[in-house]
C-alpha cells in the first residue's frame, strides 16, 4: 500500500494541470496514466485561442506548430460564410508537446506521473478513498477523475459523440484556414472539420450523433487529392458540465466534467482551467483542512464559463433540430448581413455565444429560427 493524498487518473492536460497546481502547493500527488507515453496516442485537433497561455506555460511557441487567418463556414449545399479571424490569435497546437510540457511542469513541482498504470478500482470509505490500478493501491484523501471522454460516457452516453480524424497532405490545404463542412445527412448535430497544421497539411475530422466516423472522412477526401499518415477514431464531448463536479471524494475534471464546449467539443483552455482550478482548491482545503473550500471549484468554474456553456447547449439543440434546407436558407439570410464583419471584428474564439446572438439578431433570422425551435431561443435569450 503506498501512502498519497491525492491520485489523479489520467495524464492529460487537465489531470496534470491539477496535479501541477497540488505539487506545487506541497500536496503529495500521483498521476495514473494507462497509456504508455504522456501525450500519446494525440487525438485532438488542437485549435485553441490565446487564453492557454494563463495555462503558464513555459513556451507556449515551442506547441504551436501554426496560426490560423481564416475561418471558412460551409452550408450543405455549398454556401459559405467568411470570417477573417486573424485578429483572434488562434493557434494548432501540437497536442504532445503541450501534455508533455505541463507533465514536465508537474514532475518538477514534485508530482510523481506513471504511465502505463490504469486505474481500475475505486473503493469509497467515509474518511479516505481507495485507488487500484494495474500495479498499485493507494489509500488517499482524493481522486482527481481526469480520465477524459470514457469516464464521461460511463455517466451519460449521449453527451459523447463518434468522430474520427486523419493527419492528411494535399495540394488543396490552405495552411491559413480552418473549414468547416455543415450537414446534417452525414454528420447529424456536428460537422465536418479541416484545422490546418502548416506546410500543405491538416488535421480533417467528423463528429455526427450514430455516425462512422472513418466513412465520413473518407467521401470528404475522395474528391481531394491527398496522403494520409494517421486515423484515430474517437468521441467527442458535448453534453456541456456534469452536477456536480465533486461527489464522494471524487473530483471530476476537464472531459470527465463535461467542461468542453457543446458546440464545437473544444476542452482544451475550458478543462484546463477546471484542473488548474480543481488542484487549487483541493490543495487550499487540505493545507487548511476545510472542506468547505472544495465547493469553490465549481463555483469559480461556473462563474467564468457556466452561464456560455448553457448558452450553447441550448444552440446545440438548435443546430440538432435544423434539416439542411434550414441551414441553407439562414446562410442565405446570413450572407451579406454584415455578420461576417461582425464576427471577424468582434468575434471571441473561447465564448462565442456573442457571435451567435448577433447572427440571431439579422434581419429575418429570428423569425426563420424561432419557428423551428422557439423554446430554445426563448431560454437562450433569457440568458443574456
Ligand atoms: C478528434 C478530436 C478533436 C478535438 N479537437 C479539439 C480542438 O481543436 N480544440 C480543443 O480545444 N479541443 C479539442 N478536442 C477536445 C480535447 O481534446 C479535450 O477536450 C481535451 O483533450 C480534454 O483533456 P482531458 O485531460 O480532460 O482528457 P483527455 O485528453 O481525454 O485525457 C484523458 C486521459 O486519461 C487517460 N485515461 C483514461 N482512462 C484511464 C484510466 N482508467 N486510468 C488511467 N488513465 C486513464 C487517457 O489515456 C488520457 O490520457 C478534440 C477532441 C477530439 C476527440
Amino acid at each position: 500500500m503506498t501512502p498519497s493524498s491525492v491520485v489523479v487518473a489520467g495524464g492529460s492536460v487537465s489531470g496534470l494541470l491539477a496535479a501541477r497546481e497540488l505539487a506545487s502547493n506541497g500536496i503529495d500527488v500521483t498521476v495514473l496514466e494507462e497509456d504508455e507515453e504522456i501525450g500519446t496516442p494525440e487525438k485532438c485537433g488542437g485549435l485553441v485561442s490565446s487564453r492557454i497561455s494563463e495555462f503558464g506555460l513555459v513556451d507556449v511557441a515551442k506547441v504551436v506548430i501554426n496560426k490560423v487567418k481564416k475561418a471558412i463556414i460551409y452550408s450543405p449545399s455549398g454556401a459559405s460564410l467568411e470570417l477573417d479571424v486573424g485578429r483572434h490569435n488562434i493557434s494548432v497546437l501540437d497536442r504532445r508537446a503541450l501534455d508533455k510540457q505541463i507533465c514536465s511542469q508537474a514532475s518538477k513541482a514534485g508530482a510523481s506521473v506513471i504511465p502505463l498504470e490504469r486505474v481500475v478500482k475505486l473503493e469509497r470509505h467515509p474518511d479516505f478513498i481507495k485507488v487500484g490500478s494495474r500495479t498499485k493501491t493507494f489509500n488517499c484523501d482524493f481522486l482527481v477523475d481526469a480520465r477524459g471522454r470514457t469516464s464521461l460516457a460511463e455517466r451519460d452516453s449521449n453527451g459523447v459523440l463518434p468522430a474520427a480524424q486523419y493527419e492528411v497532405e494535399g495540394p488543396w490545404i490552405d495552411d491559413d484556414t480552418v473549414e468547416v463542412y455543415l450537414n446534417q445527412k452525414e454528420t447529424p448535430g456536428f460537422f465536418t472539420w479541416v484545422i490546418p497544421m502548416g506546410n500543405g497539411s491538416a488535421r480533417i475530422g467528423a463528429a455526427g450523433i450514430g455516425i462512422n466516423g472513418f466513412k465520413v472522412v473518407d467521401k470528404f477526401l475522395s474528391t481531394r487529392r491527398s496522403s494520409i499518415s494517421k486515423k484515430i477514431a474517437s468521441t467527442v464531448v458535448v453534453s456541456g458540465p456534469i452536477t456536480p463536479f465533486i461527489k464522494d471524494r471524487v473530483v471530476a475534471v476537464g472531459d470527465a466534467a463535461g467542461q468542453t464546449k457543446p458546440t464545437t467539443a473544444g476542452g482544451i483552455y475550458t478543462g484546463g482551467i477546471g484542473g488548474m482550478i480543481a488542484g487549487q482548491k483541493i490543495a487550499e482545503s487540505l493545507i487548511g483542512d476545510n472542506p468547505a473550500i472544495l465547493s469553490l471549484y465549481e463555483k469559480d468554474w461556473m462563474a467564468r464559463f457556466g452561464s456560455e456553456f448553457v448558452f450553447l447547449k441550448n444552440a446545440r439543440r438548435i443546430i440538432r433540430l435544423l434539416t439542411d434546407n434550414q441551414i441553407d436558407n439562414i446562410f442565405m439570410s446570413l450572407k451579406g448581413s454584415g455578420i461576417e464583419e461582425f464576427v471577424s471584428e468582434d468575434g471571441d474564439f473561447d465564448f462565442h455565444s456573442k457571435s451567435i446572438l448577433k447572427a440571431l439578431g439579422m434581419k429575418g433570422m429570428g423569425r426563420l429560427v424561432s419557428s423551428i425551435a422557439k423554446k430554445e431561443i426563448k431560454t437562450m435569450l433569457s440568458l443574456t
